[in-house]
């Protein structure tokens, strides 16, 4: 338990007028699913992280080097500042280099995106006529692979457009008319391409579905079944998650063709997150006790969970109004606002993201020092992905849930 005494610090600033309510044009159905978060086991919410010790450093079988894939891709990777591959991309780059479909499960935050992008980079180079397809839970993850991508990608003649929800779609047709080698997007905007036949899968050879488990989560099953039909008939599959459910492997084995799975999760999942709870007994003011934490000075950049978007409004307006800098993001809010939020929070303009499970998956956002759980998530699987936003790639991270 956390020691909240500390000094106050209230300075105020105006209210925001701002009202995101009834601008809902999001397809990421937070709100379908059961809410169920009563039942997780406390116990599970705390956990002590491990000390890395220097003996354990993961020694990779390969290097980048050693790699069949094209000169120039390795220079791009090394200018990247990768020096060598992280257990998932040591493992799964040599299967999808070999054109096997694959699941690959590993923790948060240890370089899944490359494990897949390096390996279809690498087609593409083999083959120009190459079209990979990536399908993202939200619109913010399907952004940041393509700026991943253009890393890897830089100077090599390979073109990427992202088609997701609340951007111009307009745009999107245009830009798919180029035939670019990858695509990558949201499942209702997909749909939405196809429809207007603006969009033709029949060439995509490569798929991925990153954050598998949430794609094939009831709000996105359809849509994704519907893709996986109109796609090439001799194609690889790919699917990265750090979290996997035995009733998706049920659903995966209809679509996949002798899958390898790849398993890395030698520790526990999040072994680099201090996880604590904070307990509420009756008659505290939550928005208090968040307050005595926030003022304290380890807690430099903190995102906050919240269940409902207008939760996260509140919180977040209640938070600048306590003299806090506070920015939100989730469903209700226009895509221009919600990246703004986004960019704001990942380049320290603002300190305190307070965010929908919106945020939950597959986002990097370098640094963060705390994850806060305002509400508790409503299953284990979503608090392994909104924790897993803090402690990536070998750094620390704390993260905390208030217990009613
Ligand atoms: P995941 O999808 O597993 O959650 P990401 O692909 O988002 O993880 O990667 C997490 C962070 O680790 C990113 O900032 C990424 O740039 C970094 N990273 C990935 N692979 C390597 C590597 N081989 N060497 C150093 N950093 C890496
Ligand atoms: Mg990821």
């Amino acid at each position: 338990m956390l020691d909240t005494m500390y000094k106050r610090n209230n300075t105020h600033q105006p209210r925001s007028k701002t009202n995101w309510r009834n601008k809902s044009r999001n397809r990421f159905p937070t709100n379908r699913r059961r809410f169920t978060g009563k039942t997780i086991d406390v116990n599970r919410f705390i956990n002590k992280a491990e000390e890395a010790k220097p003996a354990e450093a993961f020694q990779p079988k390969y290097l980048f080097d050693d790699f069949q894939i094209h000169t120039s891709l390795k220079k791009t990777i090394a200018r990247h500042g990768f020096s060598k591959p992280t257990p998932i991309q040591d493992k799964a780059i040599p299967v999808v280099l070999a054109g096997e479909d694959i699941i690959g499960l590993a923790n948060t935050g240890t370089g899944k995106t490359a494990a897949f992008l390096i390996p279809i980079i690498n087609k593409i180079l083999l083959n120009p006529q190459e079209k990979a397809l990536i399908v993202t839970p939200t619109r913010e993850l399907a952004i940041q692979i393509q700026e991943e991508f253009l890393t890897f990608s830089q100077g090599l003649r390979i073109s990427a457009v992202v088609v997701v929800g609340g951007a111009n779609i307009q745009r999107q047709i245009m830009k798919l008319r180029a035939l670019p080698n990858v695509v990558i997007g949201t499942p209702g905007r997909l749909k939405d391409l196809i429809t207007r036949k603006a969009l033709n899968l029949t060439k995509f050879s490569s798929v991925v579905l990153d954050e598998a488990d949430r794609m094939l989560d009831m709000g996105f099953i359809d849509d994704v079944k519907l893709l996986l039909s109109l796609v090439a008939k001799k194609r690889q599959i790919m699917l990265f998650s750090a979290t996997f459910s035995n009733e998706i492997e049920r659903i995966v084995n209809t679509f996949l063709v002798h899958p390898k799975k790849i398993v890395i999760q030698s520790r526990d999942t999040a072994s680099q997150i201090d996880q604590d709870v904070v307990r509420v007994k009756s008659g505290m003011n939550k928005m208090e006790m968040l307050h005595d934490l926030l003022i304290q000075s380890q807690f430099e950049k903190v995102l906050i969970f919240s269940r409902t978007k207008h939760g996260a409004d509140k919180l977040s307006r209640g938070l600048c109004q306590r003299g806090f800098k506070s920015e939100s993001i989730h469903g209700d809010k226009p895509q221009n606002k919600r990246q703004r939020a986004l960019k704001m929070f990942k380049e320290n303009a603002v300190n305190i993201l307070v965010a929908t499970d919106v945020a939950a998956r597959g986002l990097d956002i370098p640094k963060v020092s705390h994850v806060i759980n305002f509400d508790v998530p409503a299953t284990y699987e979503d608090y392994i992905h909104r924790i897993g936003r803090t402690g990536r790639a070998d750094q620390k991270g704390t993260a905390l849930t208030f217990i009613e």
